[in-house]
């Protein structure tokens, strides 16, 4: 991680730390493009940080299979051979062009962020996945007391936090089932609820859940979370069609509730978009000079938009390495072989 000015512009700044950002980073390392990355969390890796970090992914070119977070670290090391200037927990709120694109001469992009920092740069790629995101919440007695302690959570970080704690899972979609059979050889006591009796997760998982040791009850919801004032002890759930109430042990509440996205203040840019992607061509160019999306925040004009890893990784390739062509019309866009660099 390199240190700068914030009046430093550089070639290439990148806005989102998913796997298409990082990506990026690299390959911008390896046009030696002075590269800044810009991410709204604490952390790096975007979605597979967040959202699933100890589930493997078996669809990455090269791993028969990875956990989310192995992936993620690999991802890093990989951009931070080029020494890239890294700004977490900074989310960019705005966009202006300081100086226009002209014949040859490359814009200089002003953006700002939440924190009041501004950044400068020739080139943006936005690689902001499904925006900023966050998961809906529910407003029951005892839930946001609890979350600040720990014992409610949206998100399961480390599976270890699980071993041998008498789980309550609520939901009914693909993280709540998934996390069903995840963590069940982590606790043996794991109830999950739902509000209806269909699911709307994979097909497959549900077959296997209902096979698990998983203690499913539909349909329930939540009603409250009780516990000691520091620790979870047990939550009152409802039946919807009998409006029987019980009062259920439990040591964590796992609300598998579905995630809120959007593009945020990307959406007042003046960029071609519809509500959660961003259109390119097949350059990964936007309508805006000198600013290129990839990844699952961009909708190319044709073909079809793939929220996948391994797109993101071809559009952050091409994004980045178009780029590199228009702030140095010299360069070619093609980078070359890395096999046949000195890396
Ligand atoms: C449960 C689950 C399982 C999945 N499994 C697979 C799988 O097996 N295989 C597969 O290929 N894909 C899988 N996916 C999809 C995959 O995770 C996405 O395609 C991938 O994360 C997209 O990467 P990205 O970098 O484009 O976006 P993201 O991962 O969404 O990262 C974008 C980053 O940008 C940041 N950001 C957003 N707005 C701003 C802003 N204004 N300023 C600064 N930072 C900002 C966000 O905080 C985030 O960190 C799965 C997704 C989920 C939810």
């Amino acid at each position: 991680m390199t240190t700068d000015g914030q009046d430093d512009i550089y070639d290439v700044t990148i806005l989102g730390a998913g796997p298409t950002g990082l990506f990026g980073v690299f390959y911008a390392g390896m046009r030696e493009m002075k590269t800044k990355i810009i991410e709204a969390l604490p952390e790096m890796g975007g979605q597979l940080t967040v959202l699933y970090p100890e589930k493997f992914i078996f669809d990455v070119a090269g791993f028969p299979k990875v956990l989310a977070k192995d992936l993620v670290q690999r991802l890093v090391q990989q951009a931070e051979q080029w020494d890239p200037q890294i700004c977490l927990d900074e989310r960019v709120v705005g966009l202006e062009y300081v100086r226009e694109a002209s014949e040859g001469v490359p814009p200089i992009i002003k953006l700002t962020s939440d924190k009041g920092q501004t950044h400068l740069t020739h080139t943006l790629v936005i690689t902001a996945g499904i925006g900023a995101f966050s998961p809906n919440k529910l407003d029951r007695p005892g839930v946001a007391q609890y979350e600040e302690k720990g014992g409610v959570a949206y998100f399961v970080k480390k599976k270890a936090d699980f071993r041998g704690k008498r789980l309550l899972i609520v939901g009914g979609g693909d993280s709540a089932v998934d996390w069903g059979l995840n963590l069940k050889d982590w606790t043996h006591d794991i109830t999950l609820i739902h509000r209806r009796h269909e699911f709307r997760a994979h097909e497959s998982s549900v077959v296997e859940l209902r096979n698990s040791p998983v203690q499913i009850m539909t349909p329930w919801e939540l009603l409250e979370v009780h516990g000691d004032g520091e620790h979870v002890t047990g939550a009152t759930i409802k039946n919807n069609e009998t409006e029987e109430q019980r009062t259920i042990p439990a040591d964590v509440v796992l609300l598998n509730l579905g995630f809120k996205a959007s593009l945020g203040a990307i959406a007042d840019w003046g960029l071609k978009s519809s509500r959660r992607h961003i259109f390119v061509d097949g350059f990964c160019q936007t309508n805006l000079p000198g600013v290129y999306a990839a990844g699952d925040v961009a909708q190319p004009n044709e073909g079809p938009q793939m929220g996948l890893i391994a797109v993101g990784f071809a559009q952050a390739t091409i994004a980045v390495n178009v780029a590199k062509s228009f702030i140095d019309p010299k360069s070619k866009i093609f980078p070359g072989h890395s096999s046949e660099m000195k890396i």
